[in-house]
C-alpha cells in the first residue's frame, strides 16, 4: 500500500496541536439541548448554547416538525431551482419578511452558507468590501469567495470607517459595509445608526449579520435593524435560524430585488439541497410564536439581567456586554481554561475562550443565559461561580 494514504502530513500537524495543548475531543451531549444537560456523562447546568429562547426542544416546534415530515417527507429531494422548492419554503420566506418588516427574504441552509453565498453574489471585481475586524468567520470566507477588494476597519471605530470610505470612494464602483449586529465574544452591539449614516454619506450599501441579534434584539426578537428602527436603510439583513430560532438555516431579509438576484446567483440556492421539511415546519412555528407574544424574549432579557447582576455583585468582571451574552473575563489563558474545567467539575458547563479567538490576556468564559433557565438554576450556577472563583483566588 502506498504511504500516501497514511496522511503523515496531517499526523504531524495533529501532533503539533497536542504539543501546543490545544488538541481536543468534541464534547458529547446525551439528549436535547436544554438548560440542564448530560454532557460527557455528567449532569451540568448549560451556559454555553445559542438556544437563547429555549426553542431547540420546544414542544410546539417538535410538533410542527413532525407534522411537516408527515406531509412532506424527510427530505426536499433537490435544490430549489429544480424541484426542491416546496410551498413551505415559500411560506417560510413570506413569514420571515413579514416578521422582519422587510419586502422579502431568501432562506439558505445555514447562516454560514448564507454569508458565503450572499457576499460573493452581490459583490465583484471593481467593488470594495469594508468589514469590521471582529466579523464572523463566515463573513471572512464570503469575502474571500468574492472577487471584490477588501478593507478592514477597527472594531466599531467610526472614525476609522469614515477614513476608509473617504479614501476609497472614488476608486470603486460599489462599496459594501459589513458588520455583525451583535459581536459574539463580547456581546456588544454594532453602532448601526452611525454606520448607516456614513454609508448614506458615501453612497455605500450596508450588510448586517444578525446571528446573535435575531430572536434577541428588537421587538420580539426582530433583530438589530428593528432595535434601532433602521428599516429600509440596511440593504442586507442576515439572520440565523439555528441560534435563537432553535433549528437550522439562515436568511437574508431586504428588498425584492435582493431576493430576485439571489434566486439566480446565490450559489447555495443553486447547488445545495434546500432545508428539510422538518426544519422548515419548526421554524415557521417559531416565528409564529415570536409574532404572537414577547413572552420568550422578555424572559431571556430578564434572566440575562438577573444573572449578570449577581455575577457583578460578587466581583466578577463581566465586560461591556449589551446583550444576554455574558463574558466573565479572567485574563490569563491557562487560568481561564482551568476556571472552565473546575466549573464543569462542580456542575456548570461554560466554555473557555482564549487567544486567538479573543486578544491575548483577555481570556474569558462566555456565559449564554437563555429563556429556558429557571431562577433556581441560575442561582445554583452563581453559587458554583462563587465557590470556584474563591478557590482560584479570582474573587477575594
Ligand atoms: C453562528 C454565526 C453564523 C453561522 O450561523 P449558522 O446558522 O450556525 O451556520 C454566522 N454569523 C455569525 C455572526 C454567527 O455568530
Amino acid at each position: 500500500m502506498s504511504s500516501v494514504h497514511e496522511l503523515n502530513f496531517l499526523k504531524e500537524k495533529i501532533q503539533e496541536l497536542k504539543d501546543q495543548g490545544v488538541y481536543r475531543k468534541l464534547p458529547v451531549l446525551e439528549g436535547p439541548n436544554e438548560a440542564e444537560v448530560i454532557l460527557n456523562g455528567k449532569k451540568v447546568i448549560n451556559l454555553s448554547s445559542n438556544n437563547y429562547l429555549g426553542f431547540a426542544n420546544h414542544p410546539r416546534l417538535k410538533k410542527a416538525a413532525i407534522a411537516a415530515v408527515e406531509k412532506y417527507g424527510a427530505g426536499a429531494g433537490a435544490v430549489r431551482t429544480i424541484i426542491g422548492n416546496m410551498d413551505i419554503h415559500e411560506e417560510l420566506e413570506e413569514i420571515l419578511a413579514k416578521f422582519k418588516r422587510e419586502e422579502a427574504a431568501m432562506v439558505f441552509q445555514s447562516g454560514f452558507n448564507c454569508n458565503a453565498g450572499t457576499i460573493q453574489a452581490i459583490t465583484g471585481k471593481g467593488d470594495l468590501i469594508v468589514s469590521d475586524e471582529l466579523n464572523h468567520a463566515s463573513i471572512i470566507d464570503g469575502t474571500r469567495l468574492s472577487r471584490a477588494d477588501k478593507a478592514i476597519f477597527k472594531h466599531s471605530d467610526m472614525d476609522h470607517l469614515e477614513k476608509v470610505l473617504k479614501e476609497n470612494r472614488d476608486k470603486y464602483e460599489n462599496i459594501l459595509i459589513i458588520t455583525d449586529g451583535v459581536f459574539s465574544m463580547d456581546g456588544d452591539i454594532a453602532k448601526l445608526p452611525e454606520i448607516v449614516e456614513l454609508a448614506e454619506k458615501y453612497e455605500a450599501m450596508t450588510y448586517v449579520d444578525d446571528a446573535h441579534g435575531s430572536g434577541v434584539l428588537g421587538e420580539s426578537g426582530r433583530g438589530t435593524v428593528d432595535h434601532f428602527n433602521l428599516h429600509g436603510r440596511v440593504d442586507f439583513s442576515i439572520g440565523t435560524l439555528s441560534k435563537a430560532i432553535g433549528v437550522v438555516g439562515g436568511y437574508v431579509a431586504g428588498s425584492n430585488t435582493m431576493q430576485e438576484w439571489l434566486n439566480h446567483r446565490g450559489r447555495p440556492i443553486l447547488f445545495s439541497t434546500s432545508l428539510p421539511p422538518a426544519a422548515v415546519g419548526a421554524i415557521i412555528e417559531a416565528i409564529k410564536m415570536l409574532m404572537e407574544s414577547t413572552e420568550y424574549t422578555d424572559r431571556l432579557w430578564d434572566n440575562a439581567k438577573y444573572f449578570k447582576q449577581k455575577l457583578g455583585k460578587l466581583g466578577f468582571d463581566t465586560g461591556n456586554s449589551q446583550t444576554p451574552i455574558t463574558p466573565v473575563i479572567i485574563g490569563d489563558e491557562a487560568k481561564t481554561m482551568e476556571f472552565s474545567r473546575k466549573l464543569f467539575e462542580n456542575g456548570v458547563f461554560v466554555s473557555g475562550i482564549v487567544f486567538p479567538t479573543v486578544p491575548k490576556g483577555t481570556g474569558r468564559v462566555r456565559c449564554m443565559v437563555t429563556a429556558g433557565h429557571t431562577k433556581e438554576q441560575l442561582d445554583r450556577a452563581v453559587d458554583i461561580f462563587e465557590k470556584v472563583g474563591k478557590e482560584m483566588n479570582i474573587l477575594k
